[in-house]
């Protein structure tokens, strides 16, 4: 009999829950939506696969192998799978879990332990993060780019994005809303503009932005990543921040960051709000000027998938006048960024961002509008 005390199975207290993994009832539908299964047309690349290993070994019924959990690690938590199974079967929760209780039984891989270290000494620190930042625009000004990892995908650095003085952007026109505002880990070191862009379009659509002094990161990149321990601290801090003073919304405009604060803080989460599902609400001033642009837009997963949040992007990006939607065929499958899969697993997001790009050229676009960090650096590499 399996003894469920026995610290070498996965059936710790991070490992997902019996309830949860019985809701698949192996129908298959969610194969053709998976990026890794259509890749390679493996089961065991599928969410169903990776469902029916991760109860295998819930049960004793398959030992716990290296090979076996390399396809744990291949999924990109996506929820695509989830966005389409008719079971209601919670696979963000469940990928969440089963990452975390793989790291805990696995030896540790020096790639993987070297990224999770990293995250914990960065992220949680946005002064280490600022000054990490800067050298990283030194190097790229020097064209010293190969001494930065992953230095390919990331944008040009152009300074960090600061908050007005005092915390607070006034409403333009009238005041309607008080809204706070997640400035987030990387956003305002790599994309200083769409912070000042997010920041003005709250401002015209009649919104008192509150910038909560002392942020860090909301724990997202942690718990994508198996890390549940390591996101706590981030998401406790998080709560006490924003808890001290009052707002209507807590606007975020990453779509990762706003899928994780909704589903896993208990006093934000219902105020939480994507920046495009908030101006689609809420609405903006007539655009004075016309712009004569062929635009296609690329589904991040945390939006489209976690968030459920399609149809408001579409609609803010047609209310301009002269911009052209055209829609790519699949638009809402991943791109292969997945938070930092693409540096950990770059051969399958390789593999996945080919499939992206015959997709997206095949649409002809002028330019690619996307709601996430992630898919920015990972599609500005490719296209
Ligand atoms: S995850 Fe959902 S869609 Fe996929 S096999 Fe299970 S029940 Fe079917
Ligand atoms: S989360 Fe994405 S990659 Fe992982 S099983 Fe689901 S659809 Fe496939």
């Amino acid at each position: 009999m399996l003894d469920i005390r026995d610290p070498s199975t996965f059936n710790g207290p991070d490992a997902p829950s019996d309830d949860d993994l019985s809701t698949c009832v192996h129908c298959g539908l969610c194969l053709n939506a998976c990026p890794t299964f259509r890749v390679t047309g493996l089961e065991t690349e599928s969410p169903r696969g990776r469902i029916y290993l991760m109860t295998q070994w819930k049960r004793g019924e398959l030992p716990f192998t290296e090979e076996l959990a390399r396809h744990v690690d291949l999924c990109l938590g996506c929820r695509t799978c989830e966005a389409v199974c008719p079971s209601g079967v919670p696979y963000g929760r469940i990928i969440e879990h089963g990452r975390a209780e793989v790291e805990r039984l696995r030896r540790p891989n020096p790639r993987s332990v070297l990224v999770r270290q990293a995250l914990r000494r960065l992220l949680g620190h946005p002064g280490r993060l600022r000054a990490a930042g800067a050298a990283t625009r030194v190097a790229q000004r020097l064209r010293l780019t190969g001494l930065v990892p992953q230095s390919r995908t990331l944008p040009r650095l152009t300074g960090a994005y600061t908050p007005p003085a005092g915390e607070v952007a006034s409403a333009i026109g009238e005041r309607r809303y008080r809204v706070a505002f997640l400035l987030g880990c990387v956003m305002p070191i790599f994309y200083r503009s769409a912070h000042e862009a997010s920041v003005r379009l709250l401002q015209l659509a009649g919104c008192e932005v509150w910038f909560a002094p002392g942020q860090r990161c909301c724990g997202a990149l942690f718990a994508h990543n198996g890390d549940l321990a390591g996101r706590e601290p981030d998401l406790a801090a998080g709560e006490r921040t924003f808890g001290m003073e009052g707002f209507d919304y807590l606007v975020v405009n990453s779509a990762g960051c706003g899928a994780h604060l909704k589903d896993s803080s208990p006093t934000l989460g219902s105020r939480v709000r994507d920046l495009t599902e908030l101006l689609a609400e809420i609405g903006l001033p007539e655009p004075r000027r016309e712009q004569r642009l062929r635009v296609t837009y690329q589904d991040a997963c945390h939006l489209v998938h976690a968030q459920r949040i399609r149809a408001q992007p579409r609609q803010l990006i047609r209310s301009l006048p002269g911009v052209e939607l055209v829609e790519m065929a699949h638009p809402d499958i991943c791109c292969g960024s997945a938070g930092i899969y693409n540096a950990i697993q770059p051969e399958m997001s390789r593999r996945i961002l080919d499939e992206k790009m015959d997709d997206l050229l095949g649409a002809d676009p002028q330019m690619v509008v996307t709601a996430n960090p992630g898919c920015q650096m990972q599609l500005a590499d490719a296209y």
